[in-house]
C-alpha cells in the first residue's frame, strides 16, 4: 500500500479515536449531560455557528427553555427573542415546531428510529444521526461540514458535497468508517478533528490520517472539498426607518414568511419616508440629520443593502398593537431582533 492508499475502516477509525482520547473535546456544555434534547439544541445552533459562539448562546437558551416541554408550551416570540444574533431564524422556527410535535405526538422523547427523527422539522439526516450517536451512542453516521471536510481530503473526493452525487459518496464513504459500537465517541472525534486539524488551513502534521490522507500526497488538500460554483448575489436595496416618538424607536414584526419572518425589526418604507409615513402611520416625521451610514448585510442567497433614515414623529398619536411596539434600547429587554437591525438601533442616538 502507497502512502496515498487509504487505510482500511478499522484503522481510519482506531486512528481517529486515538487521537479523540487525548485531542478531543470532552468539556462541551451540551456534553453534560448528553440527553437528546441539550445535543438537538447545540446541533442545530451549530450548523451555521462555530463552538465559541454557540457556547453562550447555548446556555442562555438552556436556563430558559430546560427541556422539551418548556420549550413547546413558550411563545414564539420569545423562542425568537433567545436566539437573536444567531441568523438563520428558520432554526428557531423548526426547534419551536420539532418541540411541539414531540410533545404531542411523541411523549416529549425523542424517537429512535433514525427515519422517524430525520422526520421532523428542521432535523435532516446527518442533524439525527448526530443527536441519536451523541446522546444514545446510536450506531448512526454524520455527514456534517467537518466530516465532509475531512474524508473529502482524505479520499480526494472531487466535486462539491452540494452535489448529489459528490453528497452521496461522501454519506458512502461516512457509513463505512463509522465503528457500530464508539459512534458517539467516533462522530465527535470527527468533528473535532475537522473543527481543529483538518480546517481551513489544515494542520497535516498534527494529524492522525496523514500518513495514508490522499489529499495530502497529491500536495494540496485544499482542494477538496470543491467550490460550490460561482454565482453572482443579487443586491437588494432598502430603507429602514428609525422613528423615534414614545421614548423609544417604532418598531414593526415581519411577517411570517419572508427573511426574518416573525422577527421585529424597523419599518421599511418605499418610496419618500415622509410620505410613507402619513400613509402607513397616520402621523408626519421629521428627519433628522443624524442617519447611520448604510449597512450592508450578506444572506445566503443575496446582498441587502440598508439605507437607514432617522426621523422623529412629529404628533404621538401613533400607538402599539400587536405587531407594532415602541422599543427602548436603554431600558426594554431586547425582542428578537435581526443583527444589523439591532446594529442600527444602538448606534448614537440623536441630540435632543
Ligand atoms: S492529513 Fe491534512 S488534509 Fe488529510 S485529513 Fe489530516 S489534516 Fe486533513
Amino acid at each position: 500500500m502507497s502512502a496515498a492508499d487509504p487505510a482500511p475502516a478499522e484503522d481510519f477509525a482506531t486512528a481517529v479515536l486515538d487521537w479523540f482520547e487525548r485531542h478531543g473535546r470532552h468539556d462541551l456544555p451540551w456534553q453534560h449531560p448528553a440527553t437528546p434534547y441539550r445535543v438537538w439544541i447545540s446541533e442545530v445552533m451549530l450548523q451555521q455557528t462555530q463552538v465559541s459562539t454557540v457556547i453562550p448562546y447555548f446556555e442562555r437558551f438552556l436556563a430558559r427553555f430546560p427541556d422539551v416541554e418548556s420549550l413547546a408550551a413558550a411563545d414564539r416570540d420569545d423562542v425568537l427573542a433567545h436566539w437573536a444574533g444567531l441568523g438563520y431564524y428558520a432554526r428557531a422556527r423548526n426547534l419551536h415546531r420539532c418541540a411541539r410535535m414531540l410533545v404531542s405526538q411523541h411523549n416529549g422523547e425523542f424517537p429512535h428510529a433514525l427515519d422517524d427523527v430525520a422526520a421532523l422539522p428542521g432535523i435532516g439526516r446527518s442533524t439525527a444521526g448526530a443527536i441519536l450517536s451523541l446522546s444514545r451512542n446510536a450506531p448512526h453516521a454524520i455527514l456534517d461540514g467537518n466530516v465532509k471536510r475531512v474524508l473529502a481530503r482524505y479520499y480526494a473526493v472531487p466535486g462539491w458535497p452540494g452535489q448529489t452525487a459528490v453528497a452521496r459518496r461522501l454519506w458512502t464513504l461516512s457509513e463505512a468508517v463509522t465503528p457500530r459500537r464508539r459512534a458517539r465517541d467516533f462522530n465527535q472525534a470527527m468533528m473535532d478533528l475537522g473543527a481543529t486539524v483538518c480546517n481551513r488551513q489544515p494542520q497535516c502534521q498534527r494529524c492522525p490520517l496523514r500518513s495514508d490522507c490522499r489529499g495530502l500526497a497529491e500536495g494540496d488538500p485544499t482542494v477538496y472539498p470543491g467550490r460550490r460554483p460561482r454565482r453572482q448575489k443579487p443586491l437588494r436595496q432598502t430603507t429602514m426607518l428609525i422613528i423615534h416618538g414614545h421614548g423609544g424607536i417604532l418598531l414593526e414584526r415581519r411577517p411570517d414568511t419572508g427573511i426574518w419572518a416573525g422577527l421585529w425589526s424597523l419599518p421599511e418604507a418605499t418610496g419618500d419616508p415622509e410620505t410613507w409615513a402619513r400613509e402607513q402611520l397616520g402621523a408626519g416625521i421629521q428627519l433628522l440629520e443624524e442617519s447611520p451610514a448604510t449597512l450592508r448585510h450578506e444572506f445566503t442567497h443575496f446582498s441587502l443593502e440598508i439605507q437607514p433614515v432617522r426621523g422623529r414623529l412629529m404628533d404621538e398619536t401613533v400607538v402599539a398593537d400587536n405587531d407594532r411596539l415602541w422599543y427602548d434600547p436603554l431600558s426594554d429587554e431586547a425582542p428578537g431582533l435581526p443583527a444589523p437591525v439591532h446594529r442600527l438601533i444602538h448606534q448614537k442616538e440623536p441630540s435632543e
